[in-house]
């Protein structure tokens, strides 16, 4: 079953001391306004409206919090570098993102939704230059690949690897992982599921009074 699936919708924050108490596990998700985030998060919990609570008027510049079991959360983050959002809430975002980013505990992992035309853009490097010194391990989804032939494809999963090697993984001794995705086609669903939950298990320790 994917790990998703339980996943619930519990809260929206705007402001860095609104967050739930930062402890248990947080994955995050972040990407540029119609990269694909929302369509990726239904497509991994197999729920075709979750993330369309972060769709909702006025919801969209907030960081909406989902169960996904006890102690353990998905972060759906505010797109980012879309043309129309007014200069004090874009400004308002400049500092909380890296705030949440760069303090808080509960957050085990960074996952980044590109679409695979377009990726590497300037804001996502900015996320990955804000999280990438935590050393925490941080996992691109290269989404829309059913928009490319097989071929292009798999060089922009090598072109996005190789950059992400050198930039920061070799400078922060980060773990990177990159993979091609669509929900589309929803291919790449049990490669993502594995990695979130493999970076889940690594922080059970972060679990309150967790009986093994
Ligand atoms: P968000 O703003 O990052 O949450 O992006 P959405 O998930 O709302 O997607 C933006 C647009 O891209 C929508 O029209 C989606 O239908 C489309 N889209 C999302 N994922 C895919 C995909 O894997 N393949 C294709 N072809 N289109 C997609």
């Amino acid at each position: 079953m994917a790990f998703l699936q339980n996943a619930r919708f519990v809260i929206s924050v705007n402001h860095f001391d609104e967050l739930p108490i930062d402890e248990g596990i947080e994955i995050a998700f972040a990407g540029r306004s119609n990269a694909g985030k929302s369509s990726a998060i239904n497509s991994l919990s197999k729920q075709n409206r979750l993330a369309y609570v972060s769709k909702q008027p006025g919801r969209t510049q907030l960081i909406n919090f989902f169960s996904i079991g006890e102690h353990m959360s998905l972060v759906d983050l505010p797109g980012y570098g879309y043309a129309k959002v007014p200069g004090a809430i874009k400004d308002h975002w400049v500092k909380t993102l890296p705030r949440y980013l760069q303090e808080r505990n509960s957050l085990a992992g960074l996952v980044i939704v590109m679409d695979i035309r377009r990726p590497l853009t300037k804001l996502d490097t900015q996320m990955l230059d804000w999280f990438a010194p935590r050393q925490k391990p941080i996992h691109i989804l290269l989404t829309k690949s059913d928009k490319l032939s097989k071929d292009k494809s798999l060089r922009a999963l090598s072109d996005v690897k190789k950059i992400v090697q050198t930039q920061w993984a070799d400078s922060f001794h980060t773990k990177f992982t990159v993979q091609l995705f669509s929900s589309l086609k929803k291919q790449g669903l049990e490669e993502a599921d594995e990695i979130i939950q493999s970076w889940l298990a690594l922080n059970k320790n972060h679990i309150p009074n967790l009986v093994s």
